[in-house]
């Protein structure tokens, strides 16, 4: 689905923040991107989705491909068409909207049924978000608002879905919450990039998981052997 290979990627024409990453992110899969705070991972999301640009950054090297369709220097929109949607860190809704009003700037179909359905299906993920459907978003729980903002990249129906730090900041019920509800999408039919500091719950849902360490990838493998390694439990547990 997703092919990232030997990535380099540099800010402001000298600052080298990846240094030759490959990724792959197979159909129907959740995988997981471990790493600590600078290690590169949104840089690494932002060169999926084209907005390198928009932060003065460059691939100087490698390639990213969609189903084989080479997207290294896709702008966002395209990407977008292309089927990924993407969920950016720090949980940004249009706080003056409300619920629905943000789902609906996620949608890109001018069909009624068709906007409908995509409503539903959120609604069907979040519950509360159903209940809360006319609320302003500025006043959700931290919580609440990480679910808008899921469910608004759903809106696009997405087959391949981009997480950069869906936890963070969010009490320990609710972490477990967000990975059943990833793992839901992910049961759905969409693939997932997880990107994480809260490596438990990332690799319990994930089937493979790779580390980043300074613009680098360390390790990668299956998920579960990853959670059983010591070196990885001892460094991640402090941030779970
Ligand atoms: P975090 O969890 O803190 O977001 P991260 O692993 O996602 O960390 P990045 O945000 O990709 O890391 O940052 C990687 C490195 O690139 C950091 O050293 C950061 O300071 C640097 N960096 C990020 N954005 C820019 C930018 N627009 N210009 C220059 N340097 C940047």
């Amino acid at each position: 689905m997703l092919s990232v290979n030997n990535l380099e990627v540099v800010y402001d024409d000298v600052v080298l923040v990846l240094r030759g990453v490959s990724l792959d992110v197979p159909h129907g899969t959740v995988v997981a991107l471990l790493g600590a705070n600078g290690a590169g991972k949104t840089t690494l999301l932002r060169a999926v989705t084209g907005l390198l640009v928009a932060h003065r950054g460059k691939i100087t090297k490698g390639s990213v491909r969609l189903d084989g369709t080479d997207i290294t220097r896709a702008d966002p929109a395209q990407v977008v068409r292309g089927g990924v949607g993407q969920v950016m860190e720090g949980r940004r809704v249009f706080a003056e909207m409300t619920v629905e009003e943000n789902l609906r700037t996620g949608a890109h179909t001018r069909r009624r049924a068709e906007y409908r359905e995509s409503v539903d299906r959120v609604f069907d993920l979040f519950p509360v978000l159903a209940e809360r459907r006319r609320a302003t978003a500025g006043y959700l729980s931290g919580g609440e608002q990480q679910m808008l903002a899921i469910g608004r990249a759903l809106m696009a129906r997405p087959r391949l879905l981009l997480l950069d730090e869906p936890s963070l900041g969010l009490a320990p019920r609710l972490v477990e919450q967000v990975g059943e509800i990833i793992a839901q999408i992910n049961g759905q039919g969409t693939s997932v990039l997880l990107v994480e500091q809260n490596a438990v719950m990332a690799l319990s849902i994930a089937s493979r998981g790779y580390v980043l360490e300074v613009g680098k990838v360390v390790r990668d493998g299956p998920a579960g052997e990853l959670l059983a390694d010591e070196d990885i439990r001892e460094f991640y547990l402090g941030s779970t």
